[in-house]
């Protein structure tokens, strides 16, 4: 099946417990590895005296990403029998955070990883925390190194009871809990004599019960204007469509002013005259069938599904300016094209992922995360992260520098009534 759903995802977990053994692991199973590169570790390991590591595979694609010798390996990819998995590197705690946060990289799901030997640690805690800080729902728990408590049921139900506790009274439910010896293949993909005992997913079939995140040209129609252009007497309006879909004849709406028309014609920009229906991911130019003020950072969306015009936003947002953000600073807000200086009303909530505990909430300090209510001197046309993460997101700047960034948790509907 070549059209496989593309899921994207995060493993995370203690120093140690195995995650670069469970990613050589599952490229080798999956037959994802280059032809005789295995082999190829395996002789080096052998000529060096040193026992073999399924994480030298991760070294050394990750040296060849670096060198550019290898063209398609910017990311790490590998096939389940339904799913074509997508692996988003998770490398230092703040660094993970910041991209995460400001959609550099969102997962649709995430495997924890807990040593069955060392059982769930206060960082397999905060790792449990901060899927939930980003929003990850589905997460499938992968308990390893079961050959070293002798593939135990015992030890397994133990730490299974443990981490579930945990990660349900965050509101993530964990899929499945595993137990697999990542080193050894168990449970990796496929199911192993050594753990009879267990009737639940392989680590590979976990990831085919993965939902992918629903596809941007299903969302409702998001166009943020970059640019108006006169052509030969035409006014085109031009592009790159975030989500959803359009056509010639549509009935539209400019937010956040709220006036109504219909599209003329679409071309691709310059001016090549585009046939039928145009989807999320493509830079269009639209002609409208009425003059109307139109003006860059305006989200041109379908009449009945526009998005809130506000002038109020609560945010979750990461911090990453020396100076702590405080009630009643103020700061310029971005979402998309559009920006509005703003002010910050409250500080609701404040967290050191680092520590996992809510810290002072009169401030934000520098790599800590919070949820803010802003004002907007201006309304903007905002959607929720939950309703479209193409769109809900939001970038602080403090003096032209990029301070923070995050989601827009929910929007307060403005004054004007919106069509
Ligand atoms: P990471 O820091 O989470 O990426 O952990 P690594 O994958 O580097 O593994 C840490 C150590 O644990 C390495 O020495 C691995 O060989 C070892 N290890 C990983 N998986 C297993 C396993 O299933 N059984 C045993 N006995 N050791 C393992």
């Amino acid at each position: 099946n070549p059209t496989r759903p593309q899921v994207r995802i995060v493993i995370v977990g203690h120093v140690d417990h195995g995650k670069s053994t469970l990613v050589g692991r599952l490229l080798h199973e999956t037959g994802s590895l280059p032809d005789g590169k295995l082999e190829m570790l395996k002789a080096v390991s052998a000529r060096r005296g040193m026992p073999f590591e399924w994480s030298f595979l991760l070294d050394a694609l990750q040296t060849e990403r670096d060198q550019g010798i290898t063209i398609d390996t910017t990311q790490i990819r590998f096939r389940t029998r339904s799913r074509e998995v997508v692996l988003i590197d998770a490398p230092g705690h703040a660094e993970f955070l910041r991209n995460m946060i400001t959609g550099a990289s969102q997962a649709d799901g995430a495997l924890l990883i807990v040593d069955a030997l060392e059982g769930v640690r206060d960082q397999t805690r905060r790792h449990g925390y901060l899927l939930h800080l980003l929003g990850v729902k589905q997460v499938a728990v992968v308990v390893n190194k079961m050959d070293r408590v002798d593939f135990s049921a015992a030890r397994f139900d133990e730490i299974r009871d443990e981490i579930s506790a945990h990660l349900t009274g965050l509101g993530v439910a964990p899929l499945a809990v595993i137990p697999i010896s990542a080193r050894d293949g168990d449970g990796v993909a496929t199911s192993s004599l050594r753990i009879r005992w267990y009737d639940g997913p392989t680590v590979v079939e976990a990831l085919d019960l993965l939902e992918p995140a629903r596809p941007p040209e299903q969302l409702a129609l998001r166009l943020p204007v970059q640019a108006i252009y006169k052509f030969d007497d035409r006014r085109i309006v031009a592009g790159r469509i975030e989500s959803g879909r359009l056509s010639s004849g549509d009935e539209i709406v400019i937010m956040p002013a709220g006036k109504i028309a219909k599209i003329k014609s679409v071309e691709s920009w310059p001016v090549t005259p585009l046939k039928g229906e145009q989807t999320a991911g493509r830079s269009v130019g639209i002609t409208l069938d009425r003059e109307l003020f139109i003006e860059r950072g305006d989200i041109i969306a379908h009449v009945g599904s526009a998005p809130r015009d506000t002038r109020r936003i609560h945010a979750r947002i990461f911090w990453l300016h020396d100076k702590p953000l405080g009630k009643g600073d103020q700061i310029l807000v971005r979402l998309g094209p559009r920006e509005s200086r703003a002010s910050v009303v409250a500080i609701e909530k404040a967290v050191d992922p680092g520590e996992l505990s809510s810290v002072e909430t009169a401030s934000i300090a520098r790599n800590h995360v919070g949820e803010i209510d802003i004002a907007l001197a201006q309304p903007i046309a905002a959607d929720a992260y939950a309703a479209n993460p193409r769109i809900g997101r939001l970038v602080i700047e403090v003096n032209g520098r990029i301070a923070g960034g995050g989601l827009v948790l929910s929007v307060d509907a403005g004054q004007r009534a919106v069509p």
